[in-house]
């Protein structure tokens, strides 16, 4: 558990969320600030930085993806979009890895 990290207090039970799916590697909670009728955070139990160092962790990486896997069927999504921020000038605010799942309304592309 990396200090001062908010995502980590989350995995550790000290800050309070709404969990919509966990398992051995992963925990699906909703966003507390969302900006879609759905918009779930998935975050790896282990620390690790940015999607530029889960993508070092192919194990990680995998499992990233089942969880996200996991709330297609648990959540029935059908659209939804998946956005990884990294660095702050990408708007990444919390830096432990996080995929942001969105989706319940339309989703224009190119995002803006
Ligand atoms: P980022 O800006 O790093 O891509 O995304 C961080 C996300 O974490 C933001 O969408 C923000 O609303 C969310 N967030 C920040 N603090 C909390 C919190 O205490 N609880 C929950 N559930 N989400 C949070
Ligand atoms: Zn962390």
């Amino acid at each position: 558990m990396a200090e001062d990290c908010l995502f980590c207090a989350i995995v550790a039970g000290e800050v309070a969320v709404t969990k919509v799916r966990e398992d051995d590697d992963t925990v699906a909670f909703t966003d507390v600030n969302p900006q879609a009728p759905v918009h779930i955070l998935v975050v790896p139990k282990r620390h690790i930085a940015d999607i530029a160092a889960l993508g070092a962790d192919p194990q990680a990486s995998a499992a990233l993806l089942h969880a996200i896997r996991g709330l297609v069927d648990a959540e029935r999504l059908a659209d939804f979009r998946t956005v990884f921020n990294t660095g702050a000038g990408a708007g990444q605010s919390v830096f432990h890895v996080h995929a942001h799942v969105l989706a319940g309304r339309p989703m224009a592309w190119p995002p803006g």
